[in-house]
């Protein structure tokens, strides 16, 4: 079992755009079982592979609704091909935005391709909470992130607020060393 560390924002990382999957062998595998491991921790129900800070276009999610069960779903490499006109409006959440919460507004109902944990092509379309995941977790692939989907101010306040916070343990270290220095 290894847990890695989310990346938080305003990490820069977050922003780059994942490559894709060239072949799903031992590596890649060992990969999503850490992706699986740290999202149950944390917990979370969808992680991209560039929240613990690999670039590669990877998405795990469980959407389980019953406490105890587990429904692991692995998207490697996936692609929109379809999303509807409909639109419609989900609170939504990131393990990389930890306990900030926004309706975000997105298509109803897309239809993703993608390759499986044995590298075979399979496509799904998808209606509800897992569309609004898998549009969610494809963001992250191309740097995406949910705020960017809000009005600019509300945005703008957030990442103030996390850019203060990153800031904050730094600032707490020098008070410390200084009142060591004073004794
Ligand atoms: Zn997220």
């Amino acid at each position: 079992m290894a847990v890695r560390n989310i990346l938080i924002l305003p990490d820069k990382r977050l922003r780059l755009v994942s490559k894709p999957v060239a072949k799903v062998d031992a590596s890649i595998k060992k990969l999503v079982e850490d992706m699986f491991d740290t999202m149950y921790e944390a917990p979370g129900i969808g992680l991209a592979a560039i929240q613990i800070g690999e670039p590669k276009r990877i998405v795990t999610m469980d959407l389980a609704k019953k406490e105890g069960e587990k429904k692991p779903q692995v998207f490697i490499n996936p692609e929109l091909v379809d999303e509807s006109d409909e639109l419609s409006v989900h609170e939504e959440g990131c393990l990389s935005i930890p306990e900030y919460y926004e309706e975000v507004e997105r298509p109803d109902a897309v239809t993703v391709k993608y390759l499986d944990l044995n590298g075979k092509a399979q496509e799904v379309k998808a209606t509800g909470l897992l569309a609004v995941c898998l549009q969610h977790e494809i963001d992250h692939l191309n740097g995406v992130l949910f705020i960017d989907h809000l009005s600019k101010l509300k945005r703008d306040r957030v990442v103030k607020k996390f850019t203060k916070a990153a800031k904050q343990p730094a600032k707490d270290m020098l008070k410390d060393a200084r009142k060591a220095a004073a004794k």
